[in-house]
């Protein structure tokens, strides 16, 4: 359920309201939305306790009562109508600007992750990515340099002054990378990782959400609200790909997912064209119908090397590749009328 209050509702109306949703034994949560407050009410809303529709509306200041049927809640539009920005480091994710997240797959070392925030930046990337705990297919593979990769990161945004993205991939380890990452990623494979999530929930830092190769769009929404549930509203929805019968490509990026999480939700919506792809072939095209579909960035692997990349060099661009790339996301952008910072 979501109480909808009058533009201009007094403070203290809006204390009466959370306190009457206490008293039923509901959670509130009030939107941090300027232009009119709407206050969430989370717990299950029986038959019996449909009848507080009338009693919450009937209060002072309230406009309508409105029961969401979604099984989300606090990501939906209807508790928050505006877009949420999000703003790390100085950039901000949401509004018109196309943010640009780069770097390699992996952390490898510090001359390679050095180079390529380096190149990133110079190309126009606003965030740099790298993972140091990898999640890999097979338990022979590269599986990351863990901390010591999370410290070449830190030195990279120093040297830099990109913020970082990094993957956690175990509940355990939130507490570390939190100390050197900007943002946190969740993987797709962790989706839904319900005790990560939660933990994730708890913590001040925003938090990429990836799609699960196999999951929905909706189960997507409900993952993200447990992590909201917990306090962290600071979501950034990411589109990677999802399995299909096609095997042209390493997944099949779903641009329907874009304009359908923007209407759906609140929250900023990017697309990662590498893993969606699999291939540097394909990653440009698809990285500007992401774009044109409403995108507000791209997460995207650029290596210095690829050839020698412990993990994802088929599918990462080099510098040049990835500067050819931003300059045609620019013109994508400027077309559909958002901005990208493209050198
Ligand atoms: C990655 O970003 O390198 C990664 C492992 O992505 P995904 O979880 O989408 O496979
Ligand atoms: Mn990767």
């Amino acid at each position: 359920m979501v109480i909808v209050m009058e533009q201009g509702a007094e403070p203290g109306q809006i204390e009466a309201v959370i306190e009457a949703v206490q008293k039923e034994g509901f959670t509130p949560f009030v939107n941090p939305g300027v232009e009119r407050k709407v206050i969430a009410v989370l717990g299950v809303i029986d038959s019996v306790k449909v009848a507080l529709v009338d009693r919450f509306s009937n209060l002072p200041g309230v406009e309508r009562v409105q029961l969401i049927s979604e099984a989300y809640k606090l990501s939906s539009r209807s508790y928050h109508p505006e877009d949420t920005l999000i703003e790390v480091g100085g950039v901000r994710i949401g509004g018109p600007e196309v943010v640009i997240i780069a770097g390699p797959c992996s952390v490898e070392s510090r001359s390679q992750i050095l180079e390529a925030a380096e190149a990133v930046k110079a190309a126009g990337a606003k965030m740099l990515r790298g993972g140091a705990f990898k999640p890999r297919t097979s338990p022979y593979s590269f599986q990351g340099l863990g901390e010591p990769g999370l410290k070449l990161l830190a030195e990279a945004r120093e040297a830099t002054g990109l913020p970082v993205v990094t993957e956690v991939l175990d509940p355990h380890d939130i507490s570390l990378v939190v100390k050197y990452a900007d943002v946190l990623q969740v993987g797709a494979r962790n989706m839904q990782n319900y005790a990560l999530l939660q933990r994730l929930g708890k913590t001040s830092k925003p938090v990429l959400l990836k799609r699960g190769p196999g999951c929905r769009l909706r189960e997507m929404l409900q993952a993200a609200e447990y992590i909201m549930i917990g306090g962290n509203h600071r979501i950034i929805l990411c589109e990677r790909g999802i399995t299909t019968f096609e095997d042209a490509t390493r997944n099949t990026t779903d641009i329907n997912a874009i304009p359908v999480l923007k209407h759906w939700s609140h929250l900023p919506v990017i697309l990662d064209p590498s893993h969606s792809t699999g291939h540097v072939r394909y990653v440009s095209a698809i990285a500007c119908a992401g774009v044109a579909a409403g995108a507000d960035g791209l997460i995207v692997e650029v290596h210095p090397n690829p050839a020698e990349a412990l993990s994802d060099g088929v599918q990462s661009l080099t510098p040049e590749r990835f500067q050819q790339m931003m300059q045609v996301v620019k013109r994508v952008s400027w077309a559909v009328g958002r901005e990208v910072a493209a050198k």
